[in-house]
């Protein structure tokens, strides 16, 4: 379609998340959601590469016989299988589903960072896995072999048939409920639950100083993807309050469920893979820890709290939280905005 020749300026008050004005390009200005354009600036400040990471230690201790117990290594393996496959999930509901109906410009703009990122945390787990001498075999196939991460990447693709179809279009009551619940299952579900028992794991190895160069990209990683849940949460606040006839009691039933639901997989995904439980949490432990979070992300998108249990790993908000204090975090941003001058 040729470009409409007009002086008439784009209208803020015409933009919306979906189902704003047609545009044939990115107009960026007038800015309408502007926590897109700040979550674009942080994740730039935040930039990172699994490569900067030295390996040494941990190849020097998964080769060592008398540093990792049985358990510890197969728990180790078990994470990485899902991981190495939950963040290309990520990225290709993101690219594939959900950027074509996203009609904000800025939201666009943070959507192009966030791919990226989900290809750098792939990055992240082959880097991991090449450095250590796993078999990628067995890694990158558990999602298909393993019954707990097969019913995790399960319950979320079920989701993918609405808004992955090509004749998929936003517009009427319907869609616009299934793309807002694609929001929610991705956002507040697979970013914001189904990755933190994993992690949990990975830093009970770090506390007790071993395989502290896997655990560092995954802190970046739980640094990235906290920012990915704050945006999805934001986006999915936006749409309710510029299409509030979405937010209906049977929709917050459904995501409200559909979160009860993940909560029970992510439990049995942590007790089947740990079942003797891994660096003094114990199945009762990920069980309290993951309906605390739960409860986290239903309370930032207004709906009511489940469980009503205290957290019992507080260390893992504080590592969640430590990006501004951190020596390493602090050194990387520097180099990147000296490394981003250019000089011809
Ligand atoms: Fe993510």
């Amino acid at each position: 379609m040729p470009i409409q020749k007009t002086h008439q300026k784009v209208d803020i008050n015409k933009r919306r998340v979906i189902n704003g004005e047609d545009a044939d390009v990115i107009q960026l200005y007038p800015m309408r959601h502007t926590f897109a354009w700040d979550a674009y600036n942080v994740g730039n400040s935040n930039h990172w590469l699994p490569t900067e990471i030295t390996m040494q230690n941990d190849i020097e201790q998964w080769r060592a016989s008398d540093v990792l117990t049985d358990d510890e290594r197969s728990a180790f393996k078990t994470v990485l299988g899902f991981f190495t496959t939950a963040d290309s999930i990520a990225a290709n509901n993101i690219v594939i589903a959900m950027y074509k109906h996203v009609t904000s410009p800025e939201c666009r703009m943070y959507l192009l960072r966030q791919a990226y990122e989900e290809a750098i945390h792939t990055h992240a787990y082959q880097y991991i896995v090449e450095s250590l001498g796993l078999d990628e075999g067995e890694i990158f196939n558990m999602y298909r072999e393993v019954d707990a991460i097969y019913n995790k990447a399960s319950f979320i693709l079920s989701f993918n048939e609405g808004i992955f179809d090509s004749n998929f279009k936003t517009g009427t009551f319907e869609s616009d409920q299934k793309f807002l619940e694609n929001v929610c299952i991705f956002s507040l579900i697979l970013e914001g639950i189904f990755f933190y028992s994993a992690f949990a794991v990975i830093l009970g190895f770090h506390r007790q100083n071993k395989m502290v160069g896997s655990a560092e990209q995954i802190q970046y990683i739980m640094r990235d993807e906290s920012q990915h849940l704050n945006f999805g949460i934001n986006i999915i606040n936006t749409i309710k309050e510029e299409q509030p006839e979405l937010w209906t009691p049977e929709f917050q039933q459904k995501i409200v469920n559909n979160i009860r639901e993940a909560v029970n997989l992510e439990v049995e995904f942590a007790t089947s893979v740990f079942p003797k439980g891994i660096f003094g949490m114990n199945a009762e432990g990920f069980r309290q820890y993951i309906q605390h979070i739960a409860d986290r992300r239903l309370a930032r998108v207004g709906l009511p709290l489940q469980y009503n249990v205290p957290n019992p790993f507080p260390w893992m908000s504080e590592s969640i939280d430590l990006n501004k204090e951190k020596n390493f975090f602090e050194t990387r941003v520097t180099e990147y905005q000296v490394g981003g001058t250019l000089d011809w």
